[in-house]
């Protein structure tokens, strides 16, 4: 019999490290967006000395934090070759404290972490609620600082806003340095897909990558996944890519991203223009059928489309119950499920 090896918690630091080796330097098309955070980065993986310290990347979700970091980490481990680099999510780190923690190992914890020359942690935001440990690592990362090893965090929040940092963060580094990424501008966005055709070797007008540039701006990571969908599209169907295909199947990723650009306003507004009415119309109450459909079509899109509840939709359409609210959603949802030709007709409404 196989004996089950035991305190499987004390291998974790033989475990690799989980890069993603395309998290390099070369894979990062830079912007006036994460420029200062770029440079920045690059200056602190040449590890001669430690100018900044920490440095503290933040920016939204899906716009290159954890491809920078490990860019760093990459490139200071080519460089310097003998360096001990930590790079651990906050999640890994978490684990190892509650570990330490769990089996009175608190002195191991800290002294793991001052062997070595370079700690690298991801998403850190997700402690914000944990005082206790955010203030556990706030000393191992004082204890670092003083014997200039150098720190680099990421979060989707400014230090500012994670309380503990806030205070502490701020006041006792004085080499911080708070870099902000930003959402790519159009001209970025399409670098970024040019690259990534080229790595999936994908056949794709330029045409068709500015309407996806143009629809998807306020995630890379998104950006990212369209182009993927339409070469997994393209292989597994063998057919080219056109713009109307290429809308079609791009319809739920803009989808995603109108979701936080749309409101009632626009949706009313090209609804209306395609179904050849005033905006006026559609706000009325009225049995005519030219008007009660596409109604109800601005309806299903207000609420697919929008954060509005289904109150404050009621409100916009005049339309005082709830009840009936809900009868259109479910009308055009019913038929978008059934019928190929709805759910044309919708994605042509919201990508005219
Ligand atoms: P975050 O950690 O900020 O949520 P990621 O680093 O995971 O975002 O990035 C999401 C995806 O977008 C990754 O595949 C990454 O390679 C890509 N990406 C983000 N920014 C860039 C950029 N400037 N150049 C190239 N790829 C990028
Ligand atoms: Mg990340």
């Amino acid at each position: 019999m196989i004996k089950k090896k035991i305190g499987s918690k004390n291998n974790f630091r033989n475990k690799l490290p989980n890069y993603n080796p395309r998290y390099n330097f070369d894979n990062f098309i830079v912007g006036d967006n994460n420029n200062f955070a770029w440079n920045a980065a690059k200056r602190v993986s040449m590890f001669s000395q430690t100018i900044f310290n920490p440095l503290f990347i933040y920016g939204e979700t899906g716009l290159g934090k954890t491809h920078l970091i490990q860019a760093i980490a990459h490139e200071a481990k080519r460089t310097w070759k003998k360096s001990n680099i930590e790079y651990l999510s906050c999640e890994e780190l978490l684990n190892l404290y509650i570990g330490a923690v769990q089996n009175d190992k608190i002195s191991d914890f800290r002294n793991r972490f001052k062997k070595v020359d370079m700690v690298l942690i991801d998403d850190i935001q997700s402690l914000a609620a944990k005082t206790k440990t955010l203030k556990e690592f706030l000393y191992i990362f004082k204890v670092l600082y003083n014997s200039n090893k150098q720190i680099v965090l990421t979060s989707d929040k400014s230090p500012s806003k994670i309380e503990y940092f806030s205070t502490n963060l701020i006041s006792y580094f004085e080499h911080r340095l708070i870099a902000e990424i930003k959402p790519p501008t159009f001209e970025t966005r399409l670098t970024i897909l040019k690259n990534k055709r080229k790595s999936l070797g994908i056949k794709i007008n330029i045409k068709i990558l500015s309407f996806i540039a143009d629809k998807i701006s306020s995630n890379v990571r998104r950006l990212e996944e369209a182009l993927i969908r339409l070469s997994a599209y393209s292989s597994i169907t063998g057919r080219e890519i056109t713009m109307h295909r290429a809308k079609y199947q791009l319809y739920p990723f803009i989808k995603q991203e109108e979701k936080t650009n749309t409101s009632i306003d626009l949706i009313q507004k090209k609804v209306a223009e395609y179904y050849d009415l005033n905006v006026n119309d559609l706000t009325l109450s009225n049995s005519n059928k030219r008007i009660t459909y596409p109604q109800m079509v601005a309806i299903y899109l207000s609420k697919e489309m929008t954060y509005a509840s289904l109150s404050e939709i009621g409100k916009t359409f005049r339309s005082t119950s709830n009840k009936t609210i809900i009868k259109s959603i479910n009308k055009i949802r019913k038929e978008r499920a059934n019928a190929f030709k709805i759910d044309n007709l919708i994605s042509e409404i919201i990508l005219s």
